[in-house]
């Protein structure tokens, strides 16, 4: 089983690229993200819970995530293995991941950053917000996500970095450019 987390701010492209490793490779999508919006979709008890939080920008409770990412590990391993998109974002969350893999005989082979400046985020993401329908992509609420990835989430990279694992791409480029940069880091 090969493991992946895809590294990055919001908007830096984690999800779009993502999506391309899962058709390219024999793996699945872990995305929190999305598993969050299907709960509020669905007005699930969890979904209920967290759609205050997430329309926000802050940060849903380590336990509620780390226990959606458990469940899936099981379809993971069946399939070959995890792209971890949008988790582990705090280092509790680090080490859980780290922990239940271990549990099963895996673990995280590499880490991708993607790596955009913040310039380049707002225009992206200024671009975003009138389509994406997303209640989290609005001026407010980014700039409450841009600070959780810089002061709970970036934290991780030396942990990452001290277990040999981080590969730096960088993200600035076209969406093909990008894949292409993954993938010869991924090769590498
Ligand atoms: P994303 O689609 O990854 O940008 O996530 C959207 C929102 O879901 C975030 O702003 C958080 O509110 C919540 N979320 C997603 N993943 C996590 C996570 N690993 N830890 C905490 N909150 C998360």
């Amino acid at each position: 089983m090969k493991n992946l987390i895809l590294f990055g701010p919001p908007a830096a492209g984690k999800g779009t690229q993502a999506k391309r490793l899962v058709d390219s490779h024999q793996m699945i999508q872990l995305s929190t993200g999305d598993m969050l919006r299907a709960a509020v979709a669905s007005r699930s008890p969890l979904g209920l819970k967290v759609a205050g939080i997430m329309e926000r920008g802050e940060l849903v409770s380590d336990e509620v995530v780390i226990a959606l990412i458990e469940e899936r590990l099981p379809e993971a391993e069946a399939t070959g293995g995890a792209i971890f998109d949008g988790f582990p974002r705090t280092l509790a969350q680090a080490e859980a991941l780290d922990f239940m893999l271990k549990g099963r005989g895996a673990q995280i082979d590499k880490v991708v950053r993607l790596k955009v400046d913040d310039a380049a985020l707002l225009e992206r993401i200024a671009g975003r917000f009138a389509e994406s329908g997303r209640p989290d992509d609005n001026p407010d609420s980014f700039k409450v996500r841009l600070v959780a990835y810089n002061t709970q989430t970036a934290p991780l990279l030396p942990y990452y970095q001290g277990q040999g694992k981080l590969v730096e791409v960088d993200g600035m480029g076209s969406i093909e450019d990008v894949a292409d940069a993954i993938d010869r880091a991924l090769a590498g």
